[in-house]
């Protein structure tokens, strides 16, 4: 049974809505088209009737004449035609059909045997009043266009009648000739049959052809929309433990095509994100297992095996080693999960760049020292420029320690601020951290941003000097916020760089000074 409901939400669709359209578009297309088709036919066939009465018009001149014998006698109608001619017969009969001859006054002239002048059609649509007749005369006289009009018979039959007038032969009166109503007349019976015939015909057809177009419409509004529906049923199957299903592309080059392809894009970068995701939620599980598992470890050993109080200050000292780095991961993932969510907003202050990079190097000089590491820098005396303080200090510290820590004694680490003027291409802000450390080899160059990759050691397992593998992660958030880039370029056993580039618009020249005029430390 059908619903109220179901006819509604039938309705409301979109193939319902598209054959609606076509519906309403034919139906307006055929009753313009037939309308038109019917105002030409009408038209034409009104000339036809209309050229015929001209021809009989015509021909009546040419075989009638209205003469008398002798001066007493009556005006009579005579009609001149070879009789045994069957062309000349049926043409006067043709004019006879429908006819009235009068005089001025509306008298009827009689014809050759004293009958009047006027048919029995004529008679039985009446003839026209004496007050009408003179009237036409008068105004037939004055101009001599012909006089049309539509009459109805007893019988219910229209007539087109064209009157006017025609004169006498002036016999008798010295060649003055007196005028005459004529009027013939033409039924336009047959004009309104074909008329009314094709009137039936558009209303038999009109709404058959529409039911017919309408169905055509539903039928082809269906096969266009069937792989929407395709589309959306594949798209329901997609859920997050099927995400790389995806919707098969029909290559027609069309809409449709391009709004799968646009969804199957879209699943793809869902599919990343969501990968990332678990990838980042397996990492953190593994991670925390193992201080987790040392933590274990020191407290077993406290509890069952130290017997001395330096054994337990051990087990203790041990156990709060790994509880530091503990909270030191659960704190950067914090960190690192609040960025990547958007929920850790930039707070872009004025800043010189140069001032801050200098400080950095300032507070480096200790812990390089102790490596052995000479560090350097290669600065400005100013860089005004416009970022987030904190996340910058961060991000040259985390580069700044990456290469003390991977750069063996008697190695050198430098730290570079350059600037791109508009002339050289868009403005930008370029630091540079190269060292001449153990270097990275291709192989893991892809990875080292990823969170907690760390470049194994000679063995499988990481070397000891790594931290948690999150610092590359966040250089590489801070860059991204900032809309900068950042390149790696690395030679095992020869150095690494990394150069950051920050876009900075609008900081005028002579805002950087060049590298050339910059102070070097050491
Ligand atoms: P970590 O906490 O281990 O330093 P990072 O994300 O900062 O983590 O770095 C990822 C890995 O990239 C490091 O473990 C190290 O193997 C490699 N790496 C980073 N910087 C350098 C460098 N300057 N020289 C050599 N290797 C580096």
């Amino acid at each position: 049974m059908i619903r109220a409901r179901d006819i509604r939400r039938l309705s409301r669709g979109l193939r319902f809505r598209l054959t609606a359209t076509y519906a309403l578009f034919f139906a307006l297309l055929l009753i313009g088209v037939t309308g038109v088709f019917h105002e030409r036919l009408a038209s034409s066939l009104d000339n036809q009737v209309h050229s015929v009465l001209d021809q009989r018009w015509a021909a009546m001149k040419g075989y009638l004449r209205i003469e008398r014998d002798s001066e007493t006698d009556p005006m009579k109608a005579i009609w001149y035609y070879d009789k045994e001619d069957p062309d000349e017969s049926r043409i006067v009969l043709g004019i006879r059909s429908v006819y009235l001859i009068t005089d001025s006054n509306g008298n009827t002239v009689p014809d050759l045997d004293g009958q009047p002048a006027v048919s029995q059609t004529y008679l039985d649509i009446g003839v026209d009043s004496p007050a009408d007749i003179k009237k036409l005369v008068r105004g037939a006289l004055a101009n001599s266009r012909p006089f049309w009009t539509v009459k109805r018979s007893r019988q219910g039959v229209d007539y087109l009648i064209r009157s006017g007038i025609v004169y006498d032969e002036g016999h008798f009166t010295g060649g003055r000739r007196s005028p005459y109503y004529v009027a013939l007349g033409s039924s336009l019976a047959a004009s309104s049959n074909t008329l009314r015939e094709f009137s039936l015909l558009y209303i038999a057809v009109i709404p058959g052809s529409l039911i017919l177009g309408s169905l055509l419409g539903w039928i082809m509004a269906g096969r266009a929309l069937a792989p929407v529906r395709a589309a959306a049923q594949a798209a329901a199957r997609i859920s997050s433990s099927n995400l790389s299903l995806r919707i098969p592309a029909r290559n027609a080059g069309d809409e449709l095509d391009y709004l799968i392809r646009t969804f199957n894009r879209m699943i793809d970068r869902l599919e990343a994100s969501f990968q990332q995701m678990k990838q980042f939620s397996a990492d953190v599980s593994h991670e925390l297992r193992t201080p987790i598992t040392a933590i274990r470890g020191q407290l077993e050993v406290a509890l069952f095996t130290a017997q001395t109080t330096e054994q337990y200050r051990e087990a203790m000292f041990n156990a709060l080693q790994d509880i530091d780095r503990l909270s030191q991961i659960v704190r950067a993932m914090l960190l690192l999960s609040q960025a990547e969510s958007g929920q850790l907003v930039l707070q872009k202050s004025h800043v010189d760049l140069s001032a801050m990079a200098r400080d950095l190097v300032e507070q480096f000089q200790i812990p390089a020292e102790a490596a052995g590491v000479r560090l350097t820098s290669d600065l400005p005396a100013e860089c005004p420029v416009e970022l987030d303080r904190v996340q910058i200090e961060r991000l040259i510290s985390n580069l700044l320690s990456n290469a003390i820590k991977f750069t063996g004694e008697g190695g050198r680490v430098n730290v570079a601020l350059r600037r791109q003027t508009a002339e050289q291409g868009p403005e930008r802000i370029e630091i540079v951290v190269e060292d001449t450390g153990r270097g990275i080899a291709t192989e893991h160059l892809p990875h080292i941003f990823d969170r907690f990759y760390r470049v194994p050691g000679p063995g499988a397992a990481p070397a000891p000097e790594q931290g948690l593998g999150l610092g590359l992660s966040f250089v590489a958030w801070i860059v991204k916020a900032h809309r900068g880039k950042i390149d790696v370029e690395s030679a095992p056993g020869k150095g690494t760089r990394f150069t950051v580039k920050l876009p900075a618009p609008g900081l005028g020249s002579g805002a950087v000074e060049t590298a050339g005029q910059a102070v070097s430390q050491s």
